[in-house]
């Protein structure tokens, strides 16, 4: 007899034991522990209930759960309870209580049903977090946001301003330059002015990617598209950098026969030539530049290859982005951090993909596809 009054007396301590303590885990607990039964009345409420809503437990056991509830948020019970009937947990939700002084708080509810040893639900338990601090500091990060949005703005409206203003002169410049050269000077006065010529039309596109770049971000670089033929938008590309650098060969691997694209042929020329540029900028140790072009079946894939200083696999995806340049102490080489992007800009816009192998200190091989008329 006595063997079989001993394990019960054990059950039963255990299961004290087992009460006491988690009556002192949710006692101690910083987030506030409230049950009540599925009509909605308060059958349990913490310490931290207490301090979070500045009500006493006797003051709101029994009581209507409602009372934390701003009138505006009532609805919100409904569906709470809904979702507990049902077996159903509520986590994480964002919303607001009221205190016993009328403030409102902001908090994370996350709501579980409670049942019975025969698995009934009977009521639900709801564990309140204070997330002012986490709102606070959320509101701070979007007004940060939006000021540095504002900025952007600003910088890019300044960049559209100031190309305008360059503009101007630059074509003043040239015209002058290009009627010296008219004139047929000789000696070194033609090559002074050929000099001249060449800087200023590089100031020139610099000026007119500053110009794209604003119109892009703000959607108004419009491209105009007609049947043309792609080759001698690719020799008329090798020509003009040939004329700017002379430091590399620029070989071209071409198919036999022309290929019509339909496109805005001096946007594309200013993709190859921003692919060509690139090529021989960023291989300072190297002569050859190869360019090819293959025919797929419904597309054209064209080619950049050279063997420069590469670069590694996590600024892949990144250098088609504004302003991004990789910073090098080994090779310190000039420029804007925008050929890229612009290119990108014109050749999504013609219904066609832009992409880079490359392997550091091995070379690179920028690509670009447009889609081919059927
Ligand atoms: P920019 O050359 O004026 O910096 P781009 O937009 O044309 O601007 O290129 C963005 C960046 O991508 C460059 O700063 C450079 O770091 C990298 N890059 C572009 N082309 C090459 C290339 N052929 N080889 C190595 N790096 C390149």
């Amino acid at each position: 007899m006595e063997e079989a009054i001993i394990p019960q007396n054990t059950e039963q301590q255990d299961s004290e034991n087992k009460q006491a303590m988690l009556a002192a885990i949710i006692d101690s607990s910083e987030d506030a522990i409230i049950s009540k039964t599925l009509e909605g009345y308060i059958t349990s409420w913490n310490g931290a209930a207490e301090r979070m809503f500045g009500y006493k437990g006797v003051e709101v056991i029994g009581r209507h759960i409602s009372l934390l509830i701003p009138r505006e948020k009532l609805s919100e019970e409904d569906m709470i309870i809904g979702r507990i009937k049902n077996g159903l947990r509520v986590q994480h939700f964002q919303t607001t209580r009221v205190t016993k002084s009328g403030s409102a708080i902001p908090i994370s509810l996350t709501v579980s049903p409670i049942k019975d040893r025969d698995g009934k639900i009977i009521g639900a338990s709801k564990i309140a977090r204070d997330i002012t601090d986490l709102v606070r500091s959320q509101q701070e990060l979007q007004m940060l946001y939006e000021k540095i949005q504002q900025l952007n703005l600003k910088k890019d409206e300044f960049i559209g301003v100031a190309g305008h203003e360059l503009r101007t002169p630059i074509t003043t410049i040239k015209g002058y330059l290009q009627l010296l050269e008219s004139q047929e000077p000789e000696g070194t006065a033609r090559q002074f002015a050929e000099k001249a010529l060449r800087q200023v039309n590089k100031l020139n596109r610099l000026v007119n990617d500053l110009l794209d770049v604003s119109k892009i971000t703000a959607g108004k670089l419009e491209y105009h598209r007609i049947s043309c033929f792609l080759l001698p938008l690719i020799r008329d590309s090798l020509d003009t950098v040939r004329q700017i650098y002379t430091s590399h060969r620029l070989e071209a691997e071409l198919p036999q026969e022309d290929l019509i694209i339909t496109a805005d042929g001096s946007k594309i020329e200013q993709v190859l030539i921003n692919f060509l540029t690139n090529a021989v900028k960023y291989s300072p140790g190297a002569d050859q530049v190869v360019l090819s072009v293959k025919k797929e079946a419904n597309r054209v894939v064209v080619s950049i290859r050279d063997w420069g200083i590469g670069m590694a696999a996590e600024h892949l995806d990144q250098i088609f982005q504004r302003y991004y340049r990789i910073q090098s102490s080994e090779h310190a080489i000039g420029g804007l951090g925008i050929g890229l992007y612009i290119s990108r800009d014109i050749i999504i816009r013609h219904g066609g993909e832009i992409w880079v192998e490359s392997e550091e200190g091995k070379g690179s091989v920028f690509y670009f596809s447009l889609p081919l008329p059927e």
